[in-house]
């Protein structure tokens, strides 16, 4: 039986809303749809600190604006890398929130690390989260890494060219056992030159995402995917370079 068809996918896998700290009030679901739609990209994931609570109404405005959206975080480990867990479903997303919520002690301070609003495809705020979203968890790399898989995740170390909770920077290196599906390079760096100029990330595949915490940013830099269709099987197929799928850098 013949393979599917191939296509090319406009991907930014990992933008913050308003839910991040750091996150712009701009940054509402509901208006990250309408500006990745404008910046023509096909496929995103909102990749909160330590959360997902905003992913599934960007789910659910993407699905009418046509714009494919995964549910993934930016989980903090206890190193302080780093690493973007991305799924296809809410469901395994909450249950990863859940195994993070557990291992994360704090209370945000608003007026020192900023507001985290949880909104609703009105651009409503329905809560704040109360949760240290920017800090660091209790949990290992291994850890985050071998969960994510268990629930059937994509696990990347995230901006492994940038010093502050970058993954070579933090540790010197990444260590062999660790099983990443891949690594991201910040806008900072051209994906044609990543791995020439990052040492260390010669042996995984390599995304750009705009980890975008305005509106502005959405749109400056993504990641072109060939591959049958905007799920993470395929992005996986696309990071193991297998049938044909595979990034076009
Ligand atoms: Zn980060
Ligand atoms: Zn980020």
């Amino acid at each position: 039986m013949a393979d599917r068809p191939l296509k090319k996918f406009k991907a930014d896998l990992h933008i913050h809303s308003c839910l991040s700290p750091c996150g712009d009030w701009d940054m509402s679901p509901k208006r990250i749809i309408q500006k990745s739609q404008e910046a023509g990209l096909d496929l995103i994931a909102i990749c909160d600190h330590n959360t997902i609570e905003n992913a599934g109404v960007a789910m659910r405005e993407g699905k009418k604006q046509g714009v494919q959206v995964l549910p993934g975080m930016e989980v903090c480990s206890k190193e302080e890398v780093h690493i973007l867990a991305l799924f296809e479903e809410l469901d395994p997303a909450r249950q990863m929130q859940a195994y993070v919520y557990a291992n994360l002690p704090g209370e945000n301070k608003p007026e020192v690390f900023g507001c985290q609003v949880v909104a609703n495809e009105n651009d409503e705020v329905i809560a704040e989260n109360p949760r240290l979203l920017i800090g660091a968890t209790r949990l290992g790399l291994h850890d985050i890494v071998e969960k994510t898989h268990e629930l059937g995740g994509l696990s990347l170390c995230c901006h492994v060219d940038r010093p502050a909770y970058g993954i070579i920077n933090q540790l010197g290196f990444i260590p062999a056992d660790l099983a990443l599906d891949g690594v991201e390079v910040s806008r900072h760096v051209k994906l044609t030159d990543a791995h020439k100029t990052v040492a260390g990330i010669e042996k995984f595949s390599c995304i750009t995402t705009s980890d975008a915490h305005f509106l502005a940013d959405i749109g400056k830099v993504w990641t072109v995917f060939q591959m049958a269709e905007p799920t993470i099987a395929e992005i996986r197929k696309s990071l193991l370079q297998q049938g044909g799928r595979r990034i076009l850098v």
